[in-house]
């Protein structure tokens, strides 16, 4: 078969979720929407098990497939729901919707409820993505409360930059949410990964992490918390071929690495049809039989070219590393032009195994 996998490291998951839980003493929302982030969400909330205080989806489908496979916790939509025929299924599973535009209270009036919603009421703190203004939030929330289709409103706002700590923007964030919420009574949960490892002001009753469970940093430089993260995610190949080329020719679709000296280049199965980025430039790192070496030539869909000049000892068959333990995704990356998270994200084609 193939040799191209990703080994999913389900106890490196359980110590970053720990983290998250002990950093803050808050209960803590595995964020697993998107497959958990390419990571596979059945097997990630399975590895979490009862241990999680909840988990939080993008939409009612991610979140059926998790009661579907047991799991009786609080479960938030992230974005509530997008059709008031949702309803229905969010009743009757207990599930916890985000209600972040005036559709969704319009819904509510009108709804006939089997019982009242958990719900968690958005306010717009500054990224203006989603979320009721400052203007707007209290006397939605009054309404909502007095509607009688509430059990719960948890208040909810999310950051735009606290990956960016000198930026000042989550400062005037958290101003604005406590000022949007003063008097407003009951729980609160504000922070992504980037806000549990940095910014203990904003912890609230529940946080929410996501990247970080999968044991990459949300930041673009070295910080104490997340360098206890584990990484979750090793995606591995093998080399199928060598070749000796001689200087000054051309590797790959367009020519685009021309080696400087007479080099050993390997070819490795990984492709942008698995998820590898195909703006990947030469240079960018890869691990061969656990030595650091670079991509030589453009990715293309099955395969890529690395240069083993330096590497004598390896060869057909060598063990390749792209990221996970020993090469951090998050600098292959930034290499690329992206994070991590859409690394994780564009997982495709290739098989998830699991241990731990
Ligand atoms: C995705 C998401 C998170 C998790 O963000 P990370 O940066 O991955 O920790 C938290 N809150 C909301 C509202 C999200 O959409």
């Amino acid at each position: 078969m193939r040799p191209a996998h990703a080994l999913i490291d389900l106890s490196a998951l359980r110590h970053n979720y720990r983290l998250a839980k002990s950093l803050t003493g808050c209960r803590a929302l595995a964020v697993v929407k998107a497959n958990a982030y390419g990571h596979g969400a059945v097997e990630c909330a399975a590895a979490l098990g009862e241990e999680a205080d909840g988990f939080a989806v993008s939409a009612i489908e991610e979140a059926l497939v998790l009661r579907a496979a047991g799991h009786r916790q609080p479960i938030v939509l992230l974005e509530g729901w997008f059709e008031p025929a949702e309803l229905e299924l969010i009743c009757q599973h207990d599930l916890w919707p985000v209600i972040h535009h005036h559709g969704q209270v319009a819904d509510l009036r009108v709804a006939n409820l089997r019982q009242p919603l958990n719900a968690w009421l958005k306010l717009d703190s500054g990224m203006h993505r989603t979320g009721f203004s400052v203007a707007e939030y209290p006397q939605v929330w009054r309404e909502l409360q007095a509607s009688g289709k509430v059990a719960s409103l948890t208040k909810i706002t999310h950051f735009a930059r606290a990956d960016e700590p000198e930026t000042g923007r989550t400062e005037q964030q958290l101003e604005t949410f406590m000022q949007a919420t003063a008097g407003l009574e009951g729980p609160c949960s504000l922070s992504n990964s980037a806000g549990v490892l940095a910014w203990p002001s904003a912890y609230g009753d529940w946080v929410r992490p996501g990247i970080m469970l999968y044991g990459s940093s949300p930041f673009g430089f070295a910080q104490e918390q997340a360098a206890q993260l584990r990484p979750v995610m090793q995606l591995d190949s093998r080399v199928i071929a060598v070749h000796d080329i001689a200087a000054g020719e051309p590797i790959g679709y367009g020519s685009r690495f021309v080696t400087q000296r007479p080099s050993r280049i390997g070819v490795v199965a990984m492709g942008y049809a698995d998820g590898y980025p195909r703006h990947a430039p030469d240079g960018t790192p890869v691990l061969v039989d656990g030595q650091r070496t670079c991509i030589s030539g453009r990715v293309s869909m099955d395969m890529l070219t690395v240069d083993l000049t330096d590497l004598p000892a390896s060869g057909l068959g060598s063990h390749v590393r792209l990221w996970g333990e020993g090469l951090d995704a998050g600098e292959v990356a930034q290499c690329a032009g992206t994070i991590s998270y859409q690394l994780f994200c564009n997982l495709n084609r290739v098989p998830r195994h699991y241990r731990g």
